[in-house]
């Protein structure tokens, strides 16, 4: 196994791979294998040393990287493993899930969404008697999230804090934080800062957990914020045996409170740390090397490095200027069937700045038929019936939960009204209890009988589910919420909005279905982190949804949190904890360990999968967000949207965020192993109207001598200059001449560029005549003939048919035509 090991691996590579004990950092550029050293790490200490699966946490930022980093270690092992290999929400959450109470969150505390946090800050600024319109409630959540992710709460914020609006988000904070307990809630960012409270609050877990979890690597490292910085820090303590791997030019998440300092200070933080380099890179073409890193070269916060690769040359970074985005997306789509022939459509990727971008590509991509997938964008889990349906689940898990449980009230509608639900709020208020305990207790006083007899009717209704969740698996219990809850029969109308939602809520039983079969195999979905059932009990207990202490209760009203005892005390450096379980799980081995039932598992699943995951499979093209791309790699990249406004973000103002921007270029840049292309748009329609766009000032920034320029916006006049020229200013690469010597015609005092055609003026002729045979004049398409008219006036859609542009599809308003 060493040798094979090593086989795969470069000297420098096999170094970091053997490391002894302490800290060390991998600090290489984008390709160099950094991820490769964590997955033979990994294999080379269970296979090598004899480490305990559980002693070992690689810990990564999204699902998919995490699923990844599983699959290459399972491969290695050849066979499934059980080290903890997930996100750090993940990691967080399965302490969090055993040892939450005492950091004061409910059993089954529900995990809020950005909807749901928007929800709650609102009632917060109202309880807070701060205007929103003063406080924007988005504006306050992101203070509020920068604040948890320095670990500081209300109370140190506010000694930060100086001035009015600075003093309302303080109140603001500490009112969202009180609501988020009342409801029994965290969100996102407290994850992370609860299990850094709990770890260094609770000494003695905190320093078994250390004792226990011997090897931490972590990857991406350089998207570490503080509070991530301090769990790694607690967990692997300072002399500790953390491997870091990371590349401070990818660092892309400043705006989510991402610290490069981390990265650049490392050795301050984890003294005695062995730094190390790596600069092959093994995956790109030296021209998308150089082209990249001829970018980056651009930022000053760096610590700067060169990197080389043995696949000299490749093909030139074709970039094309579209005239809109409609054209951009044939040329993208034409590109990739081009490139079918060599290539499947799973090795290509196309990037995006914003997750808005993605429709008129998706459409053309369909309209082509070539298959592909949406890696964000579609976030299934936050349309609001699926919502509702999951926050049945959640009810039914634990009633308890007023978040959910006040979503569901009165949804479908049940004669609920606002007055009545508010009686019922003001009563739990009053009596310091959930809602659902005023719901099982009846206390419905001042309500009429008809109010009280709705809410008994729903009270009834979340206890016939929960009695029934212990006899039906997940994909049968999400079909039972449908159905008794009147989802089915909402939705079953004939609208295509209703025939819509319906959709969605069977795909969520088919989600449901299927993870519960996964997790019946051991194998959660998803869920790399979560260790498959294992005791003889859990896996008898697989059959019922609920954990046995739930499901037993289920049928009853009564729902009491029980105080959980502390785990008795254990030899940590004995090694016998259970040797199938994760890390987390191990802590437990005093007996009281408590299996993640399926319906957790789902709950914990829906709640971590994140805008970056995919929930079809992959299939086909990837469509994503430069964010979601990281770590990831394609034989062919297209990054489209190109534009000044876009890429940089017209929200990146300042030198820093600008650099942040071109770091984000590089990372999706650097995920093409053979092939890239860049794309951007003349005008690009915003918000229903055209708007002229501008290419990247990014562009400028790329060596032109590695670049095959294609111009779209003008029109192929005659072959000869067959649309391509350069519209930044500086001569592209071309086929035809050699590499760093373009064609005269090319060159900046060569002759004259061709004219950019002035942009089609909007606005409907009024004397054109919509009408098939007519004859019509278009700015740049020339002569044609309108072919069919659908529609009237401004709004009209046209066939018309060009001489040089061939049939096209317009909109009579925004098509330029003249008659002829
Ligand atoms: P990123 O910065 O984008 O996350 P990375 O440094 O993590 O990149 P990897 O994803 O680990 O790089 O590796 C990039 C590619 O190079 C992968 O396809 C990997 O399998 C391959 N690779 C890395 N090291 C070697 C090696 N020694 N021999 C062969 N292939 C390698
Ligand atoms: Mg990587």
């Amino acid at each position: 196994m060493s040798r094979d090991l090593e086989h795969q691996l470069n000297p420098e590579q096999w170094e970091a791979v053997r490391h002894g004990e302490g800290p060390q950092l991998v600090l290489a550029g984008a390709g160099t294998g950094k991820t490769r050293v964590i997955t033979h790490r990994v294999a080379w200490l269970i296979a090598e040393r004899g480490v305990e699966p559980w002693r070992i946490a690689g810990v990564t930022f999204t699902n998919k990287a995490a699923t990844e980093m599983r699959e290459r270690v399972e491969k290695l092992l050849g066979g499934s493993t059980e080290v903890f290999l997930g996100t750090f929400h993940r990691f967080a959450l399965r302490l969090l899930r055993r040892y939450g109470e005492r950091v004061g969150l409910p059993r089954g505390f529900a995990i809020l969404d950005t909807s749901d946090q928007l929800a709650v800050m609102k009632r917060a600024l109202e309880a807070a008697q701060l205007d929103d319109s003063v406080f924007a409630p988005r504006a306050v959540l992101s203070r509020v999230s920068s604040a948890k992710n320095r670990l500081l709460g209300p109370a140190e914020l506010e000694r930060e804090s100086s001035g009015f609006f600075e003093q309302g988000v303080v109140r603001a904070y500490s009112s969202y934080q009180r609501l988020l307990r009342e409801s029994g809630g965290a969100d996102f960012d407290d994850l992370i800062a609860l299990a850094v409270r709990l770890l260094e609050q609770e000494e003695e877990l905190g320093e078994r957990m250390r004792r226990r979890l011997r090897y931490l690597l972590v990857d991406e490292f350089q998207d570490t914020n503080h509070a991530q910085l301090r769990l790694i820090e607690t967990l692997a303590g300072r002399g500790g045996n953390l491997t870091a791997v990371g590349d401070e030019d990818q660092g892309i998440y400043r705006w989510r409170g991402a610290e490069l300092d981390n990265i650049l200070e490392f050795e301050r933080h984890f003294p005695g740390a062995v730094v190390r380099k790596l600069e092959r890179n093994y995956r790109s073409t030296q021209t998308i090397l150089d082209a990249s890193g001829h970018l980056v070269s651009h930022n000053v916060s760096r610590r700067g490095k060169k990197l080389w690769t043995e696949t000299t040359g490749g093909d030139p970074v074709r970039v094309y200027r579209a005239r809109d985005e409609a054209d951009e997306a044939r040329w993208i789509v034409r590109t990739l069937r081009g490139a079918h022939d060599a290539l499947s459509y799973r090795q290509m990727a196309v990037l995006m700045r914003t997750n808005s971008q993605t429709r008129v590509l998706e459409e053309e991509l369909m309209r082509h038929q070539v298959p592909y997938h949406l890696v964000a964008g579609t976030r299934f889990y936050e349309r609001a019936e699926v919502k509702d349906v999951v926050a049945y689940l959640r009810v039914v898990r634990t009633p308890q939960d007023n978040l959910s449980l006040r979503r569901i009230l009165n949804t479908p509608p049940r004669g609920i009204g606002k007055a009545t639900q508010n009686t019922l709020f003001q009563e739990a208020d009053e009596l310091g209890h959930s809602l659902w305990d005023v719901l099982r207790l009846e206390r419905f006083g001042g309500l009429s009988p008809r109010a009280a007899n709705a809410l008994r009717g729903f009270r009834d209704l979340v206890l016939e589910l929960r009695s029934c969740s212990a006899e039906l698996d997940l994909g049968e219990l999400v079909e039972r919420i449908l159905e008794r809850t009147g989802y089915e029969a909402l939705y079953r109308k004939d609208d295509d909005e209703a025939r819509a939602r319906l959709e969605n809520l069977r795909e969520l039983v088919s989600a449901a279905q299927e993870f519960a079969e996964d997790y019946g195999e051991g194998h959660p979905a998803f869920l790399s982190a979560s260790a498959p059932p294992s005791s003889p009990e859990a896996r008898s207990a697989q059959g019922s949804l609920l954990a046995p202490s739930a499901a037993q209760t289920a049928a009853g009203a009564a729902v009491a949190v029980p105080a959980r005892a502390l785990p008795g005390s254990e030899d940590p450096e004995s090694g016998d904890a259970p040797a199938s379980r994760g890390p987390l799980a191990a802590l437990d081995d005093s007996g009281e360990v408590e299996e993640d039932d399926p319906l957790t598992s789902f709950l914990d699943y829906v709640s971590l999968v994140s805008d970056t995951d995919a929930l079809a499979a992959d299939r086909g093209v990837s469509l994503m967000t430069l964010h979601a791309a990281k770590g990831l790699e394609f034989a062919l990249v297209c990054v489209a949207g190109l534009e000044d406004g876009l890429i940089p973000h017209f929200n990146s103002v300042s030198e820093d965020e600008v650099e942040e921007e071109r770091r984000l270029l590089y990372v999706g840049m650097t995920r093409a192993r053979q092939r890239l292309m860049l794309s951007s748009c003349q005008r690009r329609r915003v918000a229903g109207r055209y708007q002229d766009q501008h290419p990247s000032p990014f562009l400028d920034e790329l060596p032109a001598e590695l670049l095959e320029v294609e111009d779209g916006t003008v029109p192929a006049i005659a072959p000869a200059a067959s649309g391509v020229y350069t519209y930044f200013g500086r001569a592209p690469h071309t086929s035809s001449a050699p590499r760093g010597e373009p064609p005269d015609w090319l060159r900046r005092d060569g002759p004259p560029r061709t004219p950019r055609p002035a942009a089609a003026p909007e606005g409907l002729a009024a004397d054109l005549p919509l009408e098939r045979g007519q004859g019509v004049r278009h700015p740049t398409l020339g002569s044609g003939v309108i072919l069919d008219v659908e529609g009237s006036g401004e709004n009209a859609k046209l066939t018309v048919f060009f001489e040089r542009g061939g049939k096209r599809r317009l909109i009579a308003k925004y098509a330029g035509l003249r008659p002829r």
